[in-house]
């Protein structure tokens, strides 16, 4: 277990002693009453559904329900516009612009490093291994005293696949500064969630998100479950009400209907595997990369050729062909038996084309 773990060693010294924005629901939390703390209006609003109160800036109704379902105190978890938005403050509290340094693994998503230049953290990039596996090795000797977050993602974008246990716990208990596990798609696979970990490992944070499983990626709702330090800080320089009223709304909504999340995941499941069973018929595919999430890394003959004439078709798929270890790859989302349906009918086409010319 992490022995040296300090989170006050890892964050910014100003963002120790910052005093955050007090906001008029903060400071009065009942709900009865007459309002007169906001600067609201008092009179609703000009659409038909009323959104003239500020919502509540730590979304406790939400927390209570997602706490019984991913079996996790409430003061471990954070609420964040989108999952970006915790990736962009867990680098925001930690890394002095210019000095600080993160780790990331390539081939992975894009965010972890858009957010750190953002940020002007120095990014060491270490790649997995040819097999998208943690170069466990590697990743160990890349860390310098400056380094702050190490970002992990399993079921990993673009590749599928699901990080090694054993690299991720070395990592955690060789590391004093923060192992970040995306799970954005963990609904999709048999592995268990890096959550159960957390009471033994004060460095351990992860990121779920309501976009993918749930269906809820336009509200924009992403969690974000560490220790109760880190949850503090993350509360202290976040965006007062950083999760507005109609998604709040929404999403206590969606949390009533787990059993309608459950049958999509199935379904995608059930299509991911016809999916892929359909797309190594065709000759033009080379490979496709096992998958725990809800898409397929395919590698194709000629993938560009490919990408431009799906895009004829009206299929869009993503380009991962010049992407480390992704070389003549596309990602295709798994979409609804129809629609891939629709995929393979122009695959096949192509297929006919290119064979005549
Ligand atoms: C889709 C995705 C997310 C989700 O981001 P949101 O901001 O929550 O929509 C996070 N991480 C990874 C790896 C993803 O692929």
């Amino acid at each position: 277990m992490t022995s040296n773990f300090d989170l006050n060693k890892i964050l910014r010294p100003h963002i120790i002693s910052l005093a955050p924005y007090s906001s008029a629901r903060d400071e009065y939390t009942g709900h009865v009453g007459i309002f007169l703390d906001a600067n609201e209006n008092p009179y609703g609003s000009v659409t038909a559904e009323n959104y003239n109160r500020y919502p509540d800036p730590y979304q406790a109704e939400i927390k209570q329900k997602i706490s019984p379902l991913k079996h996790i105190n409430a003061e471990r978890i954070f609420l964040g516009n989108g999952s970006d938005e915790p990736i962009d403050l867990l680098i925001r509290a930690t890394c002095t612009p210019g000095q600080d340094h993160v780790i990331i693994m390539p081939p992975t998503y894009g965010m972890y490093e858009v957010s750190a230049n953002i940020h002007d953290a120095k990014i060491d990039k270490v790649l997995l291994t040819p097999d998208f596996s943690i170069d466990t090795e590697a990743v160990l000797n890349a860390i310098m005293p400056q380094t702050k977050i190490i970002w992990i993602c399993s079921p990993n974008n673009p590749t599928g696949n699901v990080m090694q246990n054993d690299a991720i716990q070395t990592l955690l208990e060789n590391f004093n500064g923060l192992v970040v596990v995306d799970e954005a798609y963990i609904d999709f696979t048999k592995a268990p969630s890096w959550i159960g970990q957390l009471d033994n490992y004060p460095n351990l944070v992860v990121l779920q998100t309501f976009s993918k499983a749930w269906g809820l990626a336009g509200l924009r709702v992403g969690m974000c479950f560490a220790s109760p330090e880190l949850i503090r800080i993350l509360n202290k320089i976040k965006p007062p009400y950083n999760i507005s009223l109609p998604a709040q709304k929404a999403l206590l909504e969606g949390l009533e209907h787990i059993e309608t999340k459950t049958a999509m995941v199935a379904d995608i499941l059930h299509e991911r595997s016809s999916l892929c069973t359909m797309l190594e018929d065709l000759s033009l595919v080379i490979k496709v990369y096992p998958s725990d999430a809800n898409f397929l890394l395919v590698q194709f003959e000629d993938a560009k050729a490919v990408m431009d004439y799906l895009i004829g078709a009206q299929i869009i798929v993503r380009d991962r062909s010049r992407v480390q270890l992704c070389q003549g790859c596309l990602r295709i989302t798994v979409g609804t038996k129809q629609e891939n349906e629709v995929l393979i009918d122009s695959l096949k086409k192509y297929q006919q084309t290119s064979v005549i010319v």
